[in-house]
């Protein structure tokens, strides 16, 4: 059913406490934890509980989850004393998707405006 934690999904086991992160902030729906592989002196990942495939998907099935995702990137960022940052949701695999569960990269701490990417 959309929405029910997946066996196979490294963040659904973050969530269920089945295996360790570095939390920095939780909400009624969210978990916000470093990335364990972070591109920049801040790397937050900010996920749903609930379990959807990409961040679009979250949005269609669950509007009020997807903006206070968006809401606990902004505080994490705050919280990180991040004025500029960039958040990223990458959507399927030739987009550099690599966990099928949504989230928002949030990146920050370094020069971000040399390019989109
Ligand atoms: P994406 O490539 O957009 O799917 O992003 C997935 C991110 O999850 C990558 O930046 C990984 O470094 C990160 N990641 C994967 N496993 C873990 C984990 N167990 N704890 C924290 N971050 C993770
Ligand atoms: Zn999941």
């Amino acid at each position: 059913m959309a929405g029910e934690p997946q066996s196979d999904c490294v963040f659904c086991k973050i969530v269920a406490g089945d295996i360790p992160a570095t939390v920095v902030r939780k909400s009624e729906h969210t978990l916000a934890f470093r990335d364990l592989h972070p591109q920049a002196p801040t790397h937050i990942l900010v996920i749903p509980h609930a379990h959807y495939p990409n961040a679009a998907a979250l949005a269609a099935a669950e509007p009020a989850i997807a903006g206070e995702l968006l809401a606990e990137a902004g505080a994490a960022a705050r919280e990180e004393g991040l004025t500029d940052y960039r958040l990223i949701f990458n959507t399927g695999a030739g987009a550099g998707q690599t966990v099928f569960h949504a989230h928002v990269h949030l990146l920050g701490g370094k020069t971000l405006h040399e390019g989109l990417v």
